[in-house]
């Protein structure tokens, strides 16, 4: 009891110290208000523009098709299989949103909500025939994303317009008050033998991604890449994620542009 007591306020602390960060990064973004973005241009193009990252996203798909089909012949009778997917820039494409930030010079997450809230983003390359395939095949999908409890309502309704399976509250699961999807996998995990899982974050399948150091990140990976491409499908997302904010330590109080110039490689 007193153990589980323990742990109920070390998670009561991690969620304050989170909520605080994420409000310590909005209240300085917003104070130099016109931000310059320009340094999302070229990812944002990629994303829009080049058949190459929408190869690889059908790459991406093609092998989780494969990985399935590997599964359910492997062990025709298995019940209650799962994939457990993110969202953004894994189902859903924000890239609309993302040149908001360089042509408006928006801050964000200035007008997340007011683009989430139309529940017009499009479907990420491949993403719609896999989870429908899957779904046909009597796979169960989940939808784990970050994205907040009052966007749950457009997000489904988002889904549903682009005929995504399994769009409904139950699984579609959004963030409360901490960013780890852990407690949220391990929910899933109670009731489900779950064969995938598929984001464009690595921390949308283990934690030792989440909010952890470049370095630590790398060495992650690099014990980890047997994961990838059998259990882990990774989507490409140049834009922004945790690996952006692990090269400014998670700290945007600082002038990043000259951070990441700091940080090219050259000869
Ligand atoms: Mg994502």
């Amino acid at each position: 009891m007193k153990t589980k007591q323990f742990l109920l306020i070390i998670a009561a602390m991690s969620s304050i110290v989170l909520v605080s960060c994420k409000q310590t990064n909005t209240t300085t973004k917003e104070a130099n208000k016109e931000a310059n973005n320009d340094h999302l241009i070229m990812s944002i193009l990629y994303q829009q523009r080049a058949a190459e990252y929408e190869a690889m996203c059908y790459q991406s798909y093609n092998l989780a098709k494969q990985i399935v089909d590997q599964k359910l012949k492997a062990n025709p009778k298995a019940k209650n299989l799962a994939i457990i997917t993110d969202i953004d820039e894994t189902v859903l494409d924000n890239s609309p949103y993302e040149a908001a930030l360089v042509i408006k010079k928006y801050v964000f997450p200035d007008k997340w909500k007011e683009w989430t809230s139309l529940a017009n983003a499009k479907p990420i390359p491949g993403s719609l025939d896999f989870f429908n395939y899957a779904a046909s095949k009597g796979v169960t999908i989940f939808y784990i994303t970050n994205r907040d409890t009052d966007e749950k309502h457009a997000t489904i309704e988002n889904l549903k317009k682009l005929n995504f399976p399994f769009a409904d509250s139950v699984h579609v699961m959004t963030r409360d008050s901490i960013s780890s999807k852990e407690i949220r996998r391990n929910k899933v995990r109670e009731n489900y033998d779950v064969i995938l899982y598929i984001g464009d974050n690595l921390a949308d399948f283990n934690d030792s991604y989440l909010k952890t150091s470049m370095d630590y990140r790398h060495q992650t990976a690099l014990e980890q890449k047997d994961s990838f491409g059998s259990i882990y499908i990774v989507l490409p997302n140049a834009m922004y994620g945790e690996w952006e904010s692990a090269m400014y330590n998670f700290n945007y109080n600082q002038n990043t542009d000259s951070i990441r110039r700091s940080l090219l490689i050259t000869f």
